[in-house]
């Protein structure tokens, strides 16, 4: 049967590396994944208790329009009903968007060292993808996104702050760039806040604040880091009700499960253990400035739960020698950052043991 080139030349989304693999084929006792920005905390207490509780009802379909679901994010939010959809991961979303409002031969428009999830979902529905470059100190240009772009593209995706870089856009870029296209009906500006909850600079705002005033402005959240539920797969999108009104046209009738809907209410109601995990997060981060620096590395001040720095070689073969320290750091090529390596934030003995690690592999 004949495959259309997009689908031949499809590439996978490299996740990071999972911690049994490593085990097994090098045949270590213990490993730390620091590969996928995954909260070292585990989950609250919460949300452990309320799975158990929803485990009597897996017999039974979830419930289709997500009513309790939908109630506790529109309260969290401050926020109506019906600019709410949930996928499958903010990664389903995506992929949603994508199926929604192009046709093959339309293009998205992102940035370079983005966020690879919008790539590969656009090319799977056979889309085109334009990439801006990035601006000094690996920083999305809000100016490159205007000139590049054209009719053709109907989504523009840009992640704030982005993954891998941990770079943001501030308040001021946030805006000239969604004033730019303020009234044009015919594209959709994607802000995906998957790492929002890490963000510390004070010139940052959150683009669900202008969710009311731009109606061609989307927001993706996810229930992936900060609350800890990558396993359970939650994502959720604000928009206009008329692009709700689509992802819910276009969805799976059941695309979450009644174990992620029951996890996923609990724990929003525990913002301590999120409190918890940013402070974790932020003095990870300033511990892995101090070593990088002293190292000798070039880092990139991150707003997310990771870092990403310059090992001056190849990212891969660091990488693969850190494994045989029981570490698990991510390779970046898929990026076009050979050099780079990014590194999640763990437990402050993760985190030393990584920087141990390093140390060894790199004065070797
Ligand atoms: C991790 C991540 C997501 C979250 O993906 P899920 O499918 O919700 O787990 C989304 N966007 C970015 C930029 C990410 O790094």
């Amino acid at each position: 049967m004949k495959i259309s080139p997009e689908i031949q030349k499809l590439v996978p989304y490299k996740a990071g590396k999972p911690i049994s693999e490593v085990k097994r084929e090098l045949g270590l006792e213990t490993v730390y994944k620091l590969a996928s920005n995954e909260n070292p905390l585990g989950v609250s207490p919460m949300v452990k208790e309320a799975l158990i509780n929803a485990m009597s009802d897996i017999n039974r379909y979830p419930d289709a329009s997500y009513f309790e679901l939908k109630q506790a994010f529109a309260a969290f939010y401050k926020m109506e009903k019906e600019r709410l959809a949930f996928g499958n991961g903010s990664n389903e979303l995506i992929d949603l968007l994508i199926r929604i409002y192009c046709c093959p031969g339309d293009a998205i428009l992102t940035s370079e060292m983005a966020f690879i999830a919008y790539k590969i979902c656009a090319q799977a529905a056979r889309v085109k993808v334009t990439e801006c470059k990035m601006q000094e100190g690996l920083k999305i240009d809000v100016e490159e996104i205007v000139k590049a772009y054209r009719p053709e593209h109907k989504l523009i995706f840009l992640p704030n702050p982005n993954n891998p870089t941990g770079t943001y856009l501030n308040a001021s870029e946030l805006k000239y760039l969604l004033d730019f296209f303020k009234d044009n009906q015919d594209v959709l500006i994607v802000i995906d806040e998957a790492y929002v909850e890490f963000v510390r600079k004070n010139d940052y705002i959150s683009a669900l604040d202008l969710i009311k005033q731009y109606p061609n402005l989307v927001v993706l959240r996810t229930m992936s880091k900060a609350y800890g539920l990558a396993g359970l797969r939650l994502g959720i999108m604000i928009a206009d009700p008329s692009v709700i009104d689509y992802v819910n046209r276009v969805r799976l009738p059941f695309n979450i499960s009644c174990l992620t809907e029951a996890a996923a209410i609990a724990a929003l109601k525990d913002q301590e253990f999120v409190k918890r995990t940013q402070q974790l997060t932020w003095q990870g981060l300033d511990y892995f400035y101090e070593n990088l620096s002293k190292m000798g590395f070039h880092y990139i001040e991150s707003q997310g739960n990771f870092v990403l720095f310059d090992t001056k070689q190849f990212g891969d073969l660091i990488a693969k020698e850190l494994l045989k320290h029981g570490v698990i750091f991510r390779p970046v090529n898929n990026y076009s950052l050979p050099t780079f390596l990014r590194l999640s934030v763990g437990m402050p003995i993760e985190n030393e043991l990584a920087m141990v690690a390093l140390n060894k592999v790199l004065n070797t």
